[in-house]
């Protein structure tokens, strides 16, 4: 902890605009008579919130809190002796998963888009017989983003009976979106809906603890069994129904919240730190930065924020326009220049100059170009080398005629020399050996009892990791099970479209036949969003696995696309109920980010790649200059200079990547711990270090994540 004192508690989302005066006058009266009980059921105030909200006394209930609130609700509605389940979205209010817990009730989640919105279809597909209760906090907290009134109808209209589904509005009074998705409009509609508020937030009265809830009077009859009669204290009775009868203060709060809002995003933008429009009094931000050494640096300048369950994100409550001032340029000397701008000059001046990009002319923005690419060019190391190839990024950008959108394999370079390039790679780094060899684990001991196996292969590519599968099929006590495989990949710019994945699949062959492993292959040139992978003719005797290695990315999700392609895939995927579903891509944000943070995030992503190279390879090695202006250097072209469907280079970290992947239906693979296998097997320099991320593995270099690889089963598998 700081040893200065916090001069702005944005962790919580209180009314840091204060709490009205009228409250604090009326609480004068009641200090004088603390030796009485408090009004049973808090009558008095339940009859003025249902005046105001045009519903009966009897439909409300006071809390202590809406926090205590939720601990009732789970308490009534899934009691011990039942089946009963929780679910809910992720990220959302902690609490609810805490009051799941603390009852032993299971508490399962629907993870958000990459935009943060309800995916309705996926969480109408999620409720089953056991769901008793469904949370849904609008606006949501911590994201700010919210439900609007069409979504929220579709899914009240679609709940079976027995859930009751339960819409936090804990930050109504600051919506100002005009399809936000009031659901006390529909509570005589749907018996089955509860609606939570509270006057923690906007009324200013956190520390009196109290809020209610609305609902028909049969839940509310079920509620009340389980809540004391005096669980409001009168101090807080009184002090809420004096805030209630402050609408001056109300939107005094509400217009500071506002106007504080937008001087917060202005400057959020200026920094190139991503946030999400948020209809909360709180903002949720992504600066490309790991959210703990951003918390860490403004709590040890008198700022405290919230992290939250993603380790990129955290949330700021709107404060005081002075200590907002203080927290932005707390985060303007931490960004920039960045932590590793700090060490290395030269990546300071990558930043620098795609800030230039943003805000001046063309010809001044080249004039940043020249001068960043002439120092890049005197140092011949993993700075100079990542100095170039973004210089080179930004001039496609600056010429917004990037001729390297969505054309992955087109090259200056000949055939021979990627291929040269690609075994330098594959030989003396584990940058693509690490997910073969991690799948391979996992596809081995999916199929251990199998005597055909249907290898889906999305995204083959050189076919590599199957000659290293089929070594150990043949290994295998029991001999290798027939084998058919069939490599998905995009069609070649030139010639035969699927030429090259002909050719892999002679080279498998001829293995198969070295192996005496019967071997059968198919190849389709396609993109995968173009395809219908159920309609492929899988035999139900064959033990079916699909593996992805740095391919699921190149798929639009919603938020190029609608619907989401990306997790169209998965769901035809999920149809065809694999054994296992391997997925490597790299642990890196390009997909939901804007330009500056995902400027920021690319920087860092590929100079650890670069690091690595350096580390690993001669510097005047020539199959080096390919992997790094090639390989590396085209996809952070794309990452730099695309927008919109033009980029194609669309990483999602592994934290997204297994939200959507929830969300979409499936659970990860139980494994042994393979980290000291891997490392063996890999032969890992000392900087290299396994991390478990709770379906599989990231590959980290010191201390940075770079690649993550995964094994999933549809749920219900
Ligand atoms: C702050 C908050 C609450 C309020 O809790 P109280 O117990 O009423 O203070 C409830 N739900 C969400 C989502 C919140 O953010």
């Amino acid at each position: 902890m700081g040893n200065k004192p916090t001069t702005y508690h944005a962790a919580s989302n209180e009314n840091l605009f204060g709490t009205s005066p009228k409250v604090t006058e009326a609480l004068q009266h009641t200090l004088a008579r603390l030796n009485s009980y408090p009004i049973p059921d808090a009558a008095e105030l339940r009859a003025a919130i249902a005046q105001k909200l045009g519903v009966g006394a009897g439909e409300i209930v006071i809390g202590s809190g809406s926090a205590e609130l939720i601990s009732l609700l789970v308490r009534a509605f899934c009691g011990p002796a039942s089946a009963a389940s929780i679910l809910s979205l992720a990220p959302s209010y902690p609490l609810y998963r805490m009051e799941a817990q603390a009852l032993q009730v299971p508490f399962r989640v629907v993870p958000l888009t990459s935009s943060y919105q309800v995916d309705t279809d996926a969480l109408l597909a999620k409720i089953d017989a056991t769901t008793r209760l469904c949370f849904l906090c609008n606006p949501n907290n911590p994201t700010g983003t919210y439900l609007p009134q069409q979504e929220l109808e579709r899914i009240l209209r679609h709940l079976p009976p027995h859930v009751i589904l339960v819409v936090d509005e804990a930050y109504v009074e600051y919506v100002t979106a005009p399809d936000y998705g009031d659901a006390l409009a529909f509570l005589h509609q749907y018996p089955n809906l509860v609606v939570l508020r509270t006057f923690s937030k906007a009324y200013g009265l956190a520390s009196l603890r109290i809020g209610y809830m609305v609902a028909r009077e049969e839940l509310i009859q079920q509620l009340l069994q389980v809540k004391q009669p005096y669980n409001v204290n009168q101090l807080a009775q009184v002090a809420a129904l004096a805030a209630l009868n402050d609408d001056g203060f109300l939107h005094q709060t509400l217009r500071a919240t506002l106007a504080g809002k937008a001087h917060l995003e202005q400057a959020l933008q200026r920094l190139g730190i991503q946030y999400w429009p948020s209809q909360g009094n709180f903002l949720l931000l992504d600066a490309g930065i790991k959210a703990d050494v951003i918390y860490g640096h403004l709590l040890r300048h008198g700022i405290q924020a919230r992290q939250t369950e993603d380790a990129y994100t955290l949330r700021i409550t709107i404060g005081q326009e002075e200590h907002q001032s203080h927290l932005i340029y707390m985060l303007e000397n931490l960004l920039n220049p960045t932590n590793l701008c700090q060490q290395h000059p030269l990546l300071a001046q990558v930043v620098e100059t795609g800030t230039t990009l943003q805000e001046a002319s063309a010809e001044e923005a080249a004039g940043a170009i020249e001068r960043l690419a002439a120092a890049a060019s005197t140092q011949n190391d993993a700075q100079g080398r990542i100095a170039l190839a973004f210089a080179r990024a930004f001039a496609a950008r600056n010429q917004k005629a990037s001729q390297h959108a969505g054309n992955l394999y087109s090259s200056t370079y000949g055939m021979m020399d990627m291929i040269a390039a690609f075994n330098v790679l594959v030989n003396a780094t584990p940058l693509v050996t690490f997910g073969h060899r991690f799948a391979n684990h996992l596809i081995l001991s999916a199929i251990a009892d199998a005597n055909a196996v249907y290898l889906l292969d999305l995204g083959i590519g050189s076919g590599l990791q199957w000659f290293h599968l089929m070594e150990q099929l043949a290994a295998r006590p029991q001999g290798a099970p027939a084998l058919h495989l069939t490599g998905i990949d995009i069609p070649a710019a030139e010639g035969k479209p699927d030429q090259r994945l002909r050719e892999t699949g002679m080279r498998l062959q001829q293995q198969a036949e070295r192996l005496g492993i019967a071997f059968t292959y198919t190849c389709i040139a396609t993109k995968l969003e173009d395809f219908d992978l159920t309609s492929l003719s899988i035999n139900p005797e064959q033990a079916l696995v699909i593996n992805s290695a740095l391919t699921l990315h190149h798929i639009p999700d919603q938020l190029v696309t609608e619907p989401d392609l990306r997790d169209q895939v998965l769901y035809q995927i999920k149809a065809l109920r694999p054994r296992v579903f391997t997925l490597t891509e790299p642990d890196s944000e390009h997909n939901k980010l804007d330009y500056l943070p995902r400027l920021r995030e690319s920087l860092r992503h590929y100079h650890t790649v670069f690091d690595v190279l350096d580390t690993l390879l001669p510097p005047d090695m020539p199959e080096r200059q390919v992997i790094e202006q090639e390989f590396f250097g085209r996809e952070i072209i794309n990452v730099v200079s695309c927008e919109g469907s033009r980029r194609v280079e669309r990483h999602e970290r592994n934290e997204a990547w297994q939200r959507r992947l929830v969300r979409t239906g499936f659970r990860p693979v139980q494994h042994p711990d393979l980290a000291p296998v891997l490392a063996e097997e890999l032969q890992l320099h000392s900087e290299f270090s396994l991390v478990p991320n709770g379906a599989g593995y990231t590959l980290y270099w010191k201390g940075t994540n770079i690649i993550a690889s995964t094994a999933w089963v549809a749920d219900g598998n």
